[in-house]
């Protein structure tokens, strides 16, 4: 299958890694420095790095980010990759909301110590912005965005509010 050609990661837990079974970052083909600490996200659909860090809160003028972005992918054609640096934990079901099929790697001096796929939630409140610019949401201050799941196999969301369906 192109997918493990492409991304050959296996999970490395932390006693694993220890036995000298890690798999580093770099090794497992990803565009990072050597000694990065911190999250990696992967599989991003091309032009959804930006959408995703500001649906995380994270302010790239404050943070240390490196974003990949338009390479090349075997899930995608071609996909956003975003390094977090110093950060050790994002909300998945966010990222679930803009890359549905990212695989989040948390890494400790460039050695992978766990990945994880994004979990959707079935209620997404306060996070993004509904497309619909009668909304709601849009037009009164209060009303933070609301997104419910109406297909779990697509990852697709709702606007609570107009009903709109939430694109990336
Ligand atoms: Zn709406």
């Amino acid at each position: 299958m192109a997918e493990s050609a492409e991304n050959p990661i296996t999970p490395v837990t932390g006693s694993d890694a220890a036995e000298g079974g890690a798999t580093t970052a770099a090794g497992a083909g990803l565009p990072v420095p050597a000694a990065v600490d911190g999250i990696i996200i992967d599989h991003i659909p091309a032009g959804g790095a930006l959408r995703l860090l500001d649906y995380l809160g994270i302010d790239p003028t404050e943070e240390q980010v490196t974003l990949v972005m338009n390479t090349a992918s075997g899930r995608y054609g071609t996909k956003d990759i975003v390094i977090l640096e110093n950060i050790f934990s994002v909300r998945g079901e966010v990222v679930a909301l803009v890359a549905p099929k990212a695989a989040i790697d948390v890494v400790k001096n460039g050695v992978i110590v766990s990945k994880t796929e994004p979990e959707p939630a079935r209620l997404l409140e306060g996070v993004g912005h509904c497309w619909n610019q009668e909304c709601v949401t849009n037009c009164e201050r209060d009303v933070a965005p609301r997104f419910y799941l109406v297909d779990e196999k697509k990852v697709l969301y709702r606007c609570a509010y107009c009903d709109s369906e939430a694109r990336i």
